[in-house]
């Protein structure tokens, strides 16, 4: 009778052991990301958050070093999106593709774009390449930390946790540009791109970016475009030509030749996506970090090449 009563109250114990873990237990909260860099930060405001808070899976649709101007949806990335929680994306016409794509049939889906409310350069086309001034990006955290925080309130301390330490990491990272740059003098600031990626940049940190194709890689440069940049290099005296790690390199190059301005094929701007893991553009600290660095390093061997065949 007592081994009995011993294996009741152990059933009984088991079972609400068992139940006490089933109601902890989070369904997947499922977040889409467009592109790479929206995913790095959903990542860094994700992090830390318990299993038993929720659990958090995070997609990005187009892969790292991929172009997300001329990406097309996969069957696999319309399921990711009918099953998600959560999509965010840049806006200003970025993702055109996603707009081929039917809306969320969900009801529970929610649509972010992270760029609402930031002050966009609209002419002669909506500019989405918000995320090369540190600045539109603190403001772009602020949108994706808010609506986080609304969809997964268990979790919304540890969420503005991370959002107020990446923000401290953003403003340290806008003052460090700023000082590199500030080694350039003003006028000397001047860039050849690919495409015209950089427009926030230059009006942020002061640089004059000039680029053959326009606001997307899918663009093609006119020969009028090409001969009228090149006459402008000459004129200017400029010396920093780059190639991006995704834009079509062929038009740079013809530049470059029609200049003389050495290229350095090896240097690449990421301009709208990050490296692999093992890459410099790792996160989007290092990115601009990145960018930043090689900018500077060229422009500086610029002046000194210019003043080494100058006439003493
Ligand atoms: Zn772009």
């Amino acid at each position: 009778m007592r081994i009995i009563y011993v294996l009741f109250i152990c059933i009984v114990f088991c079972t609400q052991i068992s139940s006490t873990f089933s109601s902890n237990v989070q369904s997947e909260f499922r977040i889409v990301t467009s592109f790479s860099l929206l995913q790095n930060w959903v990542n860094v405001l994700t992090r830390n958050i318990p299993s038993d808070i929720s659990i958090i899976s995070i997609k990005s649709l187009v892969p790292l070093n991929s172009d997300p101007h001329i990406y097309q949806i996969t069957p696999m990335d319309a399921k990711a999106m009918e099953e998600a929680n959560l999509i965010v994306t840049i806006g200003l016409s970025f993702e055109c593709w996603i707009s081929n794509f039917s809306s969320p049939s969900s009801a529970n889906t929610t649509l972010l774009q992270a760029s609402k409310d930031v002050e966009a350069r609209l002419l002669p086309a909506p500019d989405p390449h918000l995320w090369h001034d540190v600045q539109k990006v603190r403001q772009m955290i602020t949108n994706i930390t808010r609506v986080l925080c609304e969809k997964i309130p268990k979790a919304a301390t540890i969420i503005n946790e991370n959002a107020r330490a990446y923000d401290a990491k953003l403003v340290e990272l806008d003052a460090w540009i700023k000082g590199e740059i500030g080694k350039v003098p003003l006028e000397k600031r001047k860039i050849i791109t690919t495409h015209d990626a950089f427009y926030y940049y230059g009006k942020a940190y002061g640089v004059t970016f000039y680029a053959p194709i326009g606001l997307s890689t899918e663009a093609e440069a006119d020969s009028k475009t090409v001969a009228l940049l090149i006459d402008q290099i000459k004129t200017e005296n400029i010396k920093a030509i780059f190639f991006e790690n995704l834009a079509n390199r062929s038009i740079v190059r013809i530049i470059a030749e029609g200049t003389g301005v050495q290229m350095h094929e090896d240097d690449l701007l990421y301009a709208d996506s990050l490296s692999e893991e093992s890459g410099v553009a790792r996160d989007y600290i290092a990115m601009m970090k990145h960018n930043t660095s090689l900018m500077v390093k060229a422009l500086i061997k610029g002046i000194t090449a210019t003043q080494q065949t100058q006439p003493q």
